[in-house]
């Protein structure tokens, strides 16, 4: 199976700092914050990107999106709002390709 930076993340192989994880999902800080609340929500699993999903996904992806809400709920940005993103491909901005959603808060984000 294709392994990759993220893969090694859920598998604890290289360090980051983790705020969440279960047998499915795993959660840590970005490396390079854009907000100061910046988290990566990726499945264990590894999928590249959203152009990668099949309905048999369907689950999962709830799942990144409802840790995402639990995260954003302790850290305490859920009552003034937050940005939740995903980039696919090249021109969407994605560097990594193993799906990732991008938890982003802590300021006025609006244009
Ligand atoms: P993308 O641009 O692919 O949507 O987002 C990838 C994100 O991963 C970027 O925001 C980048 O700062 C973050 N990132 C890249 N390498 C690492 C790493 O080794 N550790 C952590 N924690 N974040 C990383
Ligand atoms: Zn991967």
């Amino acid at each position: 199976m294709e392994k990759c930076l993220f893969c090694s993340i859920a598998a604890h192989e290289i360090p980051a700092e983790i705020q969440f994880e279960n047998g499915e999902v795993v959660a840590f800080l970005d490396i390079r914050p854009k907000a100061p609340v910046h988290i990566l929500i990726i499945p264990k699993k590894h999928i590249r990107s959203v152009a990668d999903l099949t309905d048999e996904d369907c689950h999962l992806v709830l799942k990144l999106i409802l840790t995402a809400k639990k995260l954003a709920e302790e850290k305490g940005i859920a009552e003034k709002g937050y940005r939740l993103v995903f980039n696919v491909g090249r021109e969407g901005g994605q560097i990594v390709p193993h799906l990732h959603l991008h938890l982003l808060g802590g300021r006025n984000l609006a244009d």
